[in-house]
C-alpha cells in the first residue's frame, strides 16, 4: 500500500523493459529525464486548514474503520488530527490494507480533499504509516513522465542511484555558457530535488538557471551535432555540374512562355553555382505555393544533363508526378531529352522499360514519385536528385536514397523542394545543415485569395455561390476531409457530396477523385479537370500538393477544422493560380477547439506561407511541425525554439568555435546529450 513493493525477480524485467523503452539506459539518460511538476511533501497540513479542492499532505491517528456494505462495498477511515477530522475511503483495497489501516495507527495521508456524502474526505489517497518523529522529506517530491509499466516510485530511485553515478564533470572549457548558470551536476540535483521553497512558476516556465543551464547544454550540443555533419559531407566528393555541351539551360529559358521572376532567377543562380562545385549540394528551395518551383527544378535538371549526368525527379504523388512528367516532357523533349517516367502503377514490361532506361543512362531525366525511385532504381550516373514538395521531410528517405548511391564514386547533388518555409529559428537548428534557396516573389498578374470561414449550416448558400461561378466559366475544387479512423466513412462522405452537387448543378459536370481509386482512373478524372471539361471536382486531399489548374478559381474546404494549417494553406495555393480574383470557403462544424480556431484564423488573416508557416510553428510545437516521429529528426527535450532564442543564438556562435578548438570536448558533449536519442524517438 503505501511503498512499492521491492520487485521481485520476475517482476523486475518489467520496468527495467519499461525503462528502455523510454530510452532510459544509461545513467545520463535517467539524470536527464526531468519531472514533469513536484508534489510537495515537505509539510503536513492540519485537516480543519485545507480546503476543498487543494491536494494537501495531513496526518493523524485513524479513530475508527470499517467496511461499508449498503450500496457499494468500500472501505471507510475516519482520520483525525489535533484540528478535525476526515473520513478516507477506498473503494478499492486489500485486506492488508484494511488491516494496517486499524484504529489506533499513525498515517500520513496525501490526496485532494473534497466535500462528500459523508462530510470531508479523500478518496484512494497514498497512505503510509509513519511514528510520531518519522521525518518529512525535505525536498519537493519529483514526478516524472512515465508509462503504465514503470510505476513512479520505481523510476523515482533508478533516478536518485543513476544520479549518483553519472558522471557529470564539467566537459565543456569554462566560459563556454553563459555566464551564471549552476554546473551541470548542480542544475540536475536541484531540478529532481528542487528545495521546498523555490519559485514554482520559474520551474515551471523553465526560466530557472537551472533550466537555463539545461536549455544551453542541449542547444549547443544540437548545433554540434549538425555542424559536424555538416563538415563530414563537406568532405565527400559530387561532380561539379556546369552547363557545358548543348547550351541546354538556355535553350529551355528560351522555350518557356514566360519570363523568369527576379526571385526565380536568383535562385537558379544560386544552386548553378552550388552544382558546379565538386562536393555535394545539400540545398532546399523554399517558395510559396504558386511560386514557381517547377521551372527552376527543370533548369536545374537542364544544367545537370547538359554536363553529362543525370537527373531524378521525384514528387510524393502519382499526380503530382504525372504533372511534372507531362510539364517536363513538354519543355524538354524538343531539345532533345529522354525522359522517363516511373510510378507504382507502370508495371510488366513498360516498367522494364524505364528501369533500363535509368540504369544504361539512356534516359537523361527519370521522374517519378519518392517510393519507387528510392527502391528500385539504378542509374548509370545519377548527378542530381531533385525532391518535390518534400515538406516532411524523411530524414530516412534521405538516408536510402544516399546509400543506394554510394555504389558510385560520387555524391549526386541534392535539390529538395517546399511550399512550407522553414521558420528562422528552424532553419538555425535542425536545418543547420542545409541551405536555403528562397523564392520570395510570385509571378505577375497573381490576384490574391479572399478567404471566407463558415459554419457548415451555411452549406447551401456556399452552393449557391458555386452555382454562380461555374456558370460564369470557373471551375472549382471541393475537399472533402480524410477521416482517419475509417476509410469506409470517408468515402462515403465524398460520395454524398458529389451525388449532392451534381444534383445541385444540373448541366455542369461534377467529378470525383479520391485516394481509393485506380491511379488511371484517377489521372483521367484529373486530365478531364485540367481540359475544363468539368466545372466541379470533389476530391479528398489528393490534390493536396502541386496540382496546377490556373483556371480553377473557387475552393471550398469542407470541415475545415481536420486539416493541419500547413495542409489548408497548400490546399489554398490550388487556386489564385490564373489572373481571376480567387475564393476559398473554409467550412467548420461547430464546436471548434482552441487551435481549430486559431488556424481558421490565420488562414483568414493571411496568404503568406512564410507567416502561416510561423504560427503553425506557435500552435503545435517543432516536433509536430516536422513530422519528427516519422522523419528521426533529433528533437529538443527542454530548449523551446519560441521562447529560447538568445541561448540559440549563443549555441550557434559557440559550435565551430569548440569544434575548432576544443574537438575532444565537444565530441563528448555531444554524446552526452545525443547518445540514445535516436532509440528514444523510435518508442
Ligand atoms: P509551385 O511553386 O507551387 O510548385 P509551380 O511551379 O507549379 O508552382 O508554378 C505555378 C504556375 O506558375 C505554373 O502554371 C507555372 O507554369 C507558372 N509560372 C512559373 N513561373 C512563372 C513566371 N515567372 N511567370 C509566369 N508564370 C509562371
Ligand atoms: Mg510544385
Amino acid at each position: 500500500m503505501p511503498e512499492a513493493k521491492p520487485p521481485t525477480q520476475q517482476q523486475k524485467s518489467a520496468p527495467q523493459k519499461a525503462l528502455e523503452k523510454l530510452g532510459l539506459r544509461r545513467d545520463i539518460d535517467l539524470a536527464l529525464h526531468l519531472p514533469l511538476r513536484y508534489e510537495d511533501e515537505t509539510r503536513i497540513t492540519p485537516i480543519a486548514q485545507a480546503r476543498e479542492g487543494q491536494v494537501v499532505q495531513v496526518e493523524g491517528i485513524v479513530s475508527e474503520s470499517h467496511i461499508e456494505l449498503r450500496g457499494r462495498r468500500q472501505l471507510l477511515v475516519r482520520l483525525r488530527d489535533d484540528s478535525d477530522e476526515l473520513l478516507l475511503r477506498f473503494l478499492n483495497f486489500y485486506p492488508s490494507q484494511q488491516k494496517s489501516l486499524a484504529a489506533g495507527a499513525r498515517v500520513r495521508v496525501r490526496g485532494e480533499l473534497r466535500g462528500g456524502f459523508w462530510g470531508r474526505e479523500m478518496v484512494h489517497p497514498l497512505c503510509k504509516l509513519v511514528q510520531d518523529d518519522t521525518p518529512l522529506a525535505t525536498a519537493l517530491t519529483p514526478v516524472y513522465p512515465t508509462s503504465a509499466a514503470l510505476p513512479q516510485a520505481y523510476l523515482r530511485k533508478a533516478v536518485v542511484s543513476a544520479l549518483k553515478r553519472a558522471p557529470l564533470d564539467e566537459i565543456l572549457p569554462p566560459g563556454s555558457l553563459p555566464a551564471n548558470l549552476p554546473t551541470l551536476r548542480e542544475a540536475l540535483d536541484f531540478l529532481h530535488h528542487p528545495s521546498p521553497k523555490v519559485s514554482l512558476a520559474t520551474l515551471e516556465d523553465h526560466t530557472h538557471p537551472a533550466w537555463q543551464r539545461l536549455k544551453a547544454e542541449e542547444l549547443l550540443a544540437q548545433q554540434l551535432s549538425q555542424l559536424q555533419s555538416q563538415r563530414q559531407r563537406a568532405l565527400l566528393q559530387a561532380p561539379p555540374l556546369r552547363g557545358q555541351r548543348a547550351g541546354l539551360h538556355e535553350k529551355l529559358l528560351a522555350a518557356l512562355p514566360f519570363q523568369l521572376t527576379g526571385a526565380q532567377q536568383r535562385v537558379v543562380e544560386e544552386i548553378a553555382q552550388d552544382l558546379a562545385l565538386g562536393k555535394p549540394m545539400h540545398r532546399l528551395l523554399q517558395g510559396d505555393v504558386g511560386s514557381g518551383k517547377t521551372v527552376v527544378a527543370a533548369l536545374a535538371a537542364a544544367v545537370c544533363m547538359d554536363a553529362g549526368w543525370q537527373c531524378a525527379l521525384m514528387a510524393p504523388t502519382e499526380i503530382l508526378a504525372e504533372q511534372h512528367f507531362r510539364k517536363l516532357i513538354h519543355w524538354l523533349e524538343p531539345l532533345g531529352i529522354t525522359v522517363a517516367w516511373l510510378t507504382g502503377s507502370i508495371k510488366g514490361k513498360a516498367r522494364q522499360k524505364m528501369l533500363d532506361a535509368a540504369a544504361s543512362g539512356q534516359a537523361q531525366l527519370v521522374v517519378g514519385t519518392h517510393a519507387v525511385i528510392e527502391d528500385r532504381v539504378e542509374f548509370a550516373r545519377l548527378g542530381l536528385a531533385i525532391i518535390d514538395e518534400q515538406h516532411r521531410f524523411g530524414v530516412a528517405q534521405r538516408l536510402a536514397l544516399r546509400n543506394k548511391l554510394a555504389q558510385q564514386a560520387l555524391e549526386p547533388h541534392l535539390l529538395m523542394m517546399s511550399a512550407t518555409p522553414i521558420p528562422r529559428t528552424l532553419a538555425m537548428t535542425y536545418f543547420a545543415d542545409l541551405e536555403v534557396s528562397t523564392i520570395d516573389e510570385l509571378p505577375p498578374g497573381r490576384t490574391p485569395i479572399v478567404t471566407k470561414v463558415f459554419a457548415d449550416a451555411k452549406r447551401e448558400n456556399v452552393i449557391e455561390k458555386i452555382r454562380d461561378e461555374v456558370t460564369k466559366g470557373a471551375q472549382v475544387y471541393w475537399v472533402c476531409p480524410l477521416i482517419e479512423e475509417s476509410e469506409t466513412l470517408d468515402l462515403q462522405n465524398a460520395t454524398e457530396t458529389h451525388l449532392h452537387l451534381a444534383e445541385a448543378l444540373p448541366g455542369h459536370a461534377v467529378g470525383l477523385l479520391h485516394g481509393r481509386m485506380p491511379p488511371a482512373e484517377k489521372a483521367a478524372v484529373m486530365a478531364q479537370f485540367t481540359a475544363n471539361q468539368m466545372s466541379v471536382l470533389v476530391a479528398t486531399t489528393v490534390i493536396e500538393v502541386g496540382v496546377d489548374v490556373p483556371n480553377a478559381s473557387l475552393m471550398v474546404i469542407e470541415h475545415a477544422e481536420r486539416f493541419g494549417l500547413s495542409q489548408l494553406h497548400q490546399l489554398r495555393g490550388r487556386v489564385g493560380r490564373g489572373a481571376v480574383a480567387s475564393v476559398c470557403v473554409l467550412m467548420y462544424t461547430a464546436p471548434l477547439s482552441d487551435t481549430g480556431k486559431a488556424r481558421l484564423k490565420a488562414m483568414a488573416e493571411t496568404n503568406d506561407g512564410f507567416e502561416i508557416a510561423r504560427r503553425d510553428l506557435e500552435i503545435r510545437g517543432p516536433g509536430e511541425f516536422m513530422g519528427a516521429r516519422q522523419s528521426g529528426a533529433q528533437l529538443l527535450r527542454f530548449a523551446d525554439l519560441t521562447e529560447d532564442i538568445k541561448l540559440l543564438e549563443h549555441a550557434r556562435r559557440l559550435a565551430p568555435r569548440l569544434l575548432d578548438q576544443h574537438p575532444e570536448a565537444a565530441s563528448r558533449h555531444v554524446a552526452r546529450w545525443l547518445g540514445s536519442k535516436a532509440e528514444f524517438l523510435k518508442a
